[in-house]
């Protein structure tokens, strides 16, 4: 079992159904030794793979995408959230649909951070339903950019996101993925040999 994975079964809480609470070391309070770890778990994944480029959304991903970025020596970009105005059309956008805020909203990078020379990174904090992973893939291929591979803090494996990206042939790689959940209680997936 992993720092992660031991930090959720100890800090973890579940609310409702499908959301899980970790405030306390990931999104509201940031473990940085804990982050740091992930970013060298993401390179250790990664690292024969040609990244120039880790890619992120505002505002969660940020620690996990500047970490991962400095094992690479790299630069992180995140995408913007939320409808901006006057971006003209010096931006790549997409649109997403968060089912933890039952909203859809825009995420934005501009065309000078995502290139077709990029070679990508994405991380993430959680994956359920792989809407915001879709966004970003959508806006990569736009850029005509190469999407190397996905890396994930915290996969839902009980949502369809994982299993949608791993049917397109994506190299995805979580951390920890939790298996199921109720109020009081959290399974994670065994890793395999
Ligand atoms: P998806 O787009 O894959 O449906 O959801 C991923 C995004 O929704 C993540 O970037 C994350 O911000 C948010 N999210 C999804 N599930 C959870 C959850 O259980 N807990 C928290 N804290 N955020 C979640």
């Amino acid at each position: 079992m992993n720092a992660l994975e031991r930090k959720i079964l100890e800090k973890g809480v579940v609310i409702g159904e499908d959301i899980l609470k970790v405030d306390m070391f990931l999104n509201h309070q940031i473990d940085v030794e804990l982050i740091r770890q992930m970013g060298e778990d993401f390179y250790a994944h990664f690292c024969h793979k040609p990244v120039n480029k880790v890619l992120t959304v505002e505002a969660s991903g940020i620690a996990i995408a500047c970490f991962t970025a400095l094992k690479f020596g790299v630069p992180a970009v995140f995408a913007k959230k939320g409808y901006h105005k006057n971006v003209g059309s010096n931006v790549y956008s997409a649109e997403v649909f968060s089912f933890t805020k039952g909203i859809s909203y825009q995420i934005t990078v501009m065309k000078d951070y995502l290139t077709a020379d990029d070679h990508v990174l994405f991380v993430d904090d959680f994956l359920a339903n792989g809407a915001a992973a879709e966004g970003v893939i959508q806006m990569i291929r736009a850029a005509g950019a190469t999407l190397e591979g996905i890396g994930i803090a915290i996969e839902k494996g009980f949502q369809p996101g994982g299993d949608k990206l791993r049917g397109q042939g994506i190299d995805l790689y979580s951390l920890a993925i939790v298996e199921k959940m109720k109020e009081g209680s959290i399974l994670l997936r065994e890793h395999e040999a």
